[in-house]
Order: C-alpha cells, then structure tokens, then sequence
C-alpha cells in the first residue's frame, strides 16, 4: 500500500482510477536530496500533474488518453515526474 494518498496530495485528479506500481529511490527536485517516491500509473488528462508547473502547457494536451506513471516524493508529496 503506498504511503501517500495521490486523491488527498492532489496527484490523481478525484474519482480518476490509477493504480499503485510501487516505490523507487530517486533524486526529488524540491527536496535536494534522494527521496522514496510512490508510482501511481493512471490516465493522462488535464487534470493529472496538475501540481506540476509544466501541467498547463499546452503540449500536455497531446498525452490526453495515455497511460501515464506519475512518481511522487512520499517527503514533500509533491511530483517528481512523469513517465
Ligand atoms: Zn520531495
């Protein structure tokens, strides 16, 4: 189970299905240091990332409908990235 509820950190917009593909250590860009991060697999939409800065670019828009893996720092809960 992970640790961070992606409905609750703003990750997963609410109601949208993902599910949980597991933890990785990783570099986090807000904390500067290496962090245990949780993988949510869902669906790209608009409102997927939306904590992300570049979620509103309109390049964003093209990923509409894929499966995307979105991987949050369980330390600040913020998202590191988006495979
Ligand atoms: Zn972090």
């Amino acid at each position: 189970m992970p640790t961070i509820d992606p409905y609750a950190a703003e990750i997963v917009a609410r109601r949208a299905p993902y599910d949980f593909v597991g933890d990785r250590t990783a570099p986090c860009s807000r904390c500067h240091d290496d962090t245990l991060q949780e993988g949510f697999k869902t669906f790209s939409s608009p409102y997927v990332g939306f904590s992300l800065p570049f979620a509103r670019r309109p390049s964003t828009a093209g990923k509409i409908g894929k499966t995307v893996i979105l991987w949050a720092c369980t330390r600040c809960e913020s998202v590191v990235s988006v495979n």
